[in-house]
């Protein structure tokens, strides 16, 4: 029996603020209760809009133990919205063991279509988009150097989050598992005023970060050996 409840998975600016649907400002609005990530920057982007609703926190932390009762409330007829920081929902972001409790529980999920930062990046590099792999954050430790091993032989274009603090790292990382003749693209900034694409080879992009003031979010993708 399918239930009556919706949940909205809703996809928020990744930066530019003009970034959001006028379903997803609708939705915000009408839906019983929001899941945000970080009530207090979810309750900026709501302020933004002149939208008032009830926020409860949802992240990586405490979905375990709350879905449950979300569960409960959607069963009961409520609808909820789910938002994370930025962007799509489930995409690096907590978003798929809720997806997966409402799938098995019955429960009729909408996911808006709206801002996520890989895309922009990929279609960007000018790098095949045809078919391409989503690798999101590299393993830290554990499982990390199979990752790059099984990047140097992959033939799609791969994408890859990366957060400032680790982007030296994982482009020396690059170099020296893809060699330096492997074509990538690194997009930082996205949407916002500083956005900023670099094209080039493992070398010549990590020369360019190199002894420089390492500030943003950032995308990187790789094309495939030519
Ligand atoms: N859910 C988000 C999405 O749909 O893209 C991703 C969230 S993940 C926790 C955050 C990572 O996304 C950042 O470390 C960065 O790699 C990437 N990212 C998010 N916003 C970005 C932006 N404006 N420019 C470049 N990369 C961005």
């Amino acid at each position: 029996m399918l239930h009556a409840g919706k949940l909205y998975l809703v996809p928020t600016p990744i930066g530019n603020l003009e970034d959001i649907t006028l379903r997803a400002l609708r939705i915000l609005k009408e839906v019983d209760y929001i899941l945000a990530e970080d009530t207090r920057q979810t309750g900026k982007l709501l302020a933004h809009y002149q939208i008032s609703n009830t926020l409860k926190p949802f992240h990586a932390h405490n979905e375990h133990k709350t879905i449950q009762h979300i569960i409960e409330d959607l069963k009961s007829g409520k609808t909820i919205a789910q938002v994370s920081d930025a962007g799509t929902p489930g995409i690096s972001d907590p978003g798929f063991l809720l997806a997966r409790a409402c799938q098995e529980n019955e429960i009729q999920i909408d996911c808006l279509p709206g801002p996520t930062a890989f895309v922009p990046a990929l279609v960007k590099s000018g790098f095949p988009c045809d078919e391409f792999s989503f690798i999101g954050f590299l393993p830290e430790k554990k499982g990390r150097q199979t990752a790059l091993k099984s990047l140097a032989v992959e033939t799609r274009t791969c994408i890859l989050y990366e957060s400032p603090h680790r982007l030296l790292k994982t482009l020396q990382q690059l170099l020296e598992f893809l060699g330096e003749d492997r074509p990538l693209s690194v997009s930082r900034e996205l949407t916002k005023l500083f956005e900023e694409t670099v094209n080039g080879t493992c070398k010549s992009v990590l020369e360019y970060f190199t002894n420089k003031p390492i500030k943003g979010e950032f995308v990187i993708v790789i094309g495939h050996q030519k």
